[in-house]
C-alpha cells in the first residue's frame, strides 16, 4: 500500500515535471527565453538585493475606508500602487484623482472585473482599454501595468497586453485580507515573509487592512526596508 502510493506520488511529480517543461518550450518557441520575458512583460518581484517592498492594494476606489487608508500610508510617506478596477474610478472620480495626488500609482484591474482567462483577446483588450480611459478622462497617466482579477492569466491576456504595451503586474505575497482575517493574522503574515523585492497584495476598502498597515510598516522600515511603487521596483531602485 505504502509502496503504491509512493508510485501514485512519483508518477503525479514527474507528470507534473513533464507538463511545466512542456509548458516552459512552448513559451519560449512563442516568445523566446523566459528570463527576458519575465522583464519585459511582466512583475512579480523586484531586485532581490535591494530592500523594496511593493504595497499594491486592489479593486478599489471603494466607497468606505479610503480615506482612511490614504491617510495610514500619507502618515507614514508610502507610497503605493492601486489596481483601479475601471467602473470604480469613474463612480469615485475624486477619490481616484486623490489617489494619484498622493503620488500612488494606479494601475490597470480592467473595467469590471470579469474573469479574464475566459474572454477572447479582443474582449480582454476592451476590458483594459476601458479602464484606461477612466484615468485618461481624469487627466492621469495611462496606467503600465495590468493585474487580471484574481492574478489568473493565460497565452491570451499575454497576447492582449503585447498589443497594448502593457506589463503583467503580479504579486509575491497575498495577505488574504478579503478573507475577513483579523489584522493581527495580517500583520503576522506580511511581517514574517517578507524579503526584498516582494509584491504585497492587498485591498482597497478593508478595515482590518487599515488597522493593520501601522504595525506593518512600521516593523518593515525598521528593519530597513523602503516602500516603492510597482513602477519603481520596476526599475530596479532608480527613481
Ligand atoms: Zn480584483
Amino acid at each position: 500500500m505504502r509502496g503504491e502510493l509512493y508510485g501514485k506520488g512519483m508518477m503525479a511529480l514527474l507528470y507534473r515535471r513533464f507538463m511545466t517543461a512542456v509548458l516552459a518550450l512552448f513559451l519560449c518557441i512563442e516568445w523566446g527565453p523566459l528570463s527576458e520575458e519575465r522583464g519585459r512583460w511582466g512583475i512579480a518581484f523586484g531586485n532581490p538585493f535591494l530592500k523594496e517592498v511593493a504595497l499594491t492594494f486592489d479593486d478599489g476606489p471603494r466607497e468606505h475606508g479610503m480615506q482612511e487608508l490614504m491617510a495610514v500610508l500619507g502618515e507614514q510617506d508610502v507610497h503605493a500602487t492601486f489596481f483601479l478596477v475601471g467602473k470604480f474610478g469613474e463612480r469615485y472620480a475624486p477619490i481616484t484623482l486623490s489617489l494619484a495626488a498622493a503620488g500612488h500609482e494606479i494601475a490597470n484591474h480592467t473595467y469590471t472585473h470579469p474573469k479574464l482567462y475566459q474572454l477572447w483577446v479582443e474582449k480582454i483588450m476592451r476590458e483594459a482599454e476601458r479602464c484606461d480611459e477612466v484615468v485618461e478622462a481624469l487627466g492621469l497617466r495611462k496606467t503600465r501595468f495590468l493585474r487580471p482579477p484574481g492574478g489568473s492569466f493565460n497565452l491570451k491576456i499575454f497576447n492582449a497586453m503585447r498589443r497594448m504595451g502593457l506589463r503583467l503586474g503580479l504579486w509575491t505575497l497575498n495577505s488574504a485580507d478579503y478573507t475577513g482575517r483579523p489584522a493581527e493574522e495580517i500583520i503576522h503574515l506580511v511581517i514574517h515573509n517578507v524579503t526584498p523585492g516582494t509584491v504585497v497584495l492587498m485591498h482597497s476598502g478593508v478595515p482590518n487592512t487599515v488597522t493593520a498597515l501601522p504595525q506593518i510598516i512600521h516593523e518593515l522600515c525598521a528593519r530597513g526596508y523602503r516602500f516603492v511603487r510597482l513602477e519603481d521596483l520596476w526599475n530596479g531602485g532608480r527613481t
